[in-house]
């Protein structure tokens, strides 16, 4: 990590010598209005192999740079860096929505322009650990990547948190990247596209949203559930998926649930996203924790017992942020205080993990608790009545487990007499929806909240 960090400084440190140096010289030729505007607002990024990235804040620019100042910018960096200087362009996200999309092709073999594909590079498919609980997933994963837009269009991946979706998803995005370069892949969180398209909205420039949208061929979008109750998103996004869709243009979900779940989206949309294929993570079974583990310390130059993997590997079953959260808690303790790594210090850290993790309230609890509030018996809330108020408290029981608690739908469900895991997520949205205009419900919920936080 730090040696990353380190790294990238010093990238950014010899861009900044190059960049500032490359600025005394067009300073002298260009006029000083198109010098203020044009070349003083660019940020250097980094200077890597003769390539000097350079960070524009708006596609005017990269226009004007590539169209009246290219001569006197390939002098410039040819004086600087040498003959085999080369430049790339990164056009600052937010504002390039507002006007025409990036183009593809260089105006000069001089000048290549990439396309911020928001991805993390570290999620790769070598690194992505397989076992019976992803297969499926990573098959098919790998065929999109390698046909993007051809086979299985759209992908959506779902499942529980810290099961590796994200990381998957960005895999096929590095890996098209890697073997199609050409090729426009952006990846964005759901929560973070509902953000752009509500400043969209704002600055009045939604058809320049979606047009720079349509200029895409890989989308991304990770944890599609936030489109819950976002009914003008998603009509936009509907849209959106349409055009690349019929343009043959790879789209790739994540949700974490299963597609007829995902309550408060339309219908419409649901269809679309399940039109593909669908394929699941679940929860790593103990060999391929372990191989997880492995895998990550092989990449390292730590030294772990296979008896201190196997421990947590053992007792942590979560999920895999929270496995991968152990390991690191261990290196860094035995770094820390100069310790070795054994079975004891891992005893020792795991321990103080779950020490240290705020006491999550039980479903029984949560139980007693609404009951007694509702002058109920558990059996009544377990039970089958429909009786209003009844269901109601049923509602609002397991409204709180889902959110007080990490267990899934289909547990919740399986502890409220066997009900469908819909049913929870029904419960959910419900309670959900109205707490927004329910002035007395929420004071009820904060209270029963606070007594279950007392148990
Ligand atoms: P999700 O998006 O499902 O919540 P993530 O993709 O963020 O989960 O995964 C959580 C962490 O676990 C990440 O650091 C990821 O790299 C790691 N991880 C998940 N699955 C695997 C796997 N199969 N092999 C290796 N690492 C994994
Ligand atoms: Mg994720």
């Amino acid at each position: 990590m730090t040696s990353d960090i380190m790294e990238k400084d010093i990238l950014l440190n010899h861009a900044t010598e190059a960049w500032n140096a490359c600025l005394e010289i067009i300073k002298n030729k260009v006029t000083e209005k198109g010098f203020d505007t044009w070349f003083l607002p660019v940020r250097p990024l980094a200077l890597e192999n003769d390539v000097l990235r350079l960070l524009l804040p708006n596609q005017a620019c990269y226009e004007q740079l590539e169209g009246h100042y290219v001569d006197i910018l390939a002098e410039a960096l040819t004086t600087v860096i040498g003959e085999n200087a080369q430049l790339e362009y990164q056009i600052s996200q937010k504002i390039s929505m507002d006007s025409t999309p990036a183009k593809q092709e260089p105006v000069k073999p001089f000048i290549r322009q990439t396309f911020d594909s928001n991805l993390n590079e570290e999620y790769t498919f070598d690194n992505f650990v397989e076992g019976d609980c992803n297969r499926m997933s990573k098959a098919a994963a790998i065929s999109i990547a390698e046909r993007p837009g051809i086979v299985y269009n759209p992908l959506l991946v779902f499942g529980d948190v810290g099961l590796g979706k994200t990381h998957l998803v960005q895999a096929i995005g590095n890996h098209v990247k890697a073997k199609y370069p050409e090729k426009n892949v952006y990846y964005i969180s759901s929560e973070k596209f509902i953000g752009q398209f509500v400043d969209a909205i704002r600055e009045n420039a939604v058809q320049n949203f979606n047009k720079f949208y349509q200029q895409i061929d890989v989308l991304i979008v990770d944890d599609v559930q936030f489109f819950s109750g976002k009914e003008k998103t998603q009509e936009n996004f509907f849209h959106i998926f349409n055009g690349l869709y019929i343009n043959k243009k790879a789209i790739i979900l994540t949700s974490d649930c299963p597609p007829k779940d995902l309550k408060g989206l339309e219908e419409r949309l649901v269809s679309r996203f399940s039109s593909g294929l669908t394929v699941d993570v679940q929860l790593p079974d103990y060999e391929t924790r372990l191989a997880i583990l492995e895998r990550k310390i092989a990449v390292g130059n730590d030294v772990v017992p296979s008896e201190v993997l196997q421990y947590i590997a053992q007792n942590v079953a979560t999920n895999i942020r929270e496995l991968e959260g152990c390991l690191v808690s261990l290196l860094a303790r035995s770094s820390l205080e100069k310790r070795t790594i054994d079975l004891a210090l891992a005893k020792e850290v795991l321990t103080n993990i779950m020490r240290n993790k705020p006491k999550e309230a039980s479903i029984e609890t949560i139980q007693i608790v609404v009951a007694q509030h509702f002058d109920l018996s558990i059996d009544d809330l377990n039970g089958s009545s429909r009786k209003k108020d009844i269901a109601l408290a049923r509602q609002v029981a397991m409204y709180l487990c889902k959110k007080l608690t990490q267990n899934s739908y289909k547990i919740i469900g399986n502890k409220f007499g066997n009900r469908d895991h819909s049913t929870v997520v029904h419960a959910f949205q419900t309670i959900d929806n109205l707490l927004k205009n329910d002035k007395k419900l929420k004071e009820t919920l904060s209270l029963i909240e606070f007594q279950i936080g007392q148990k």
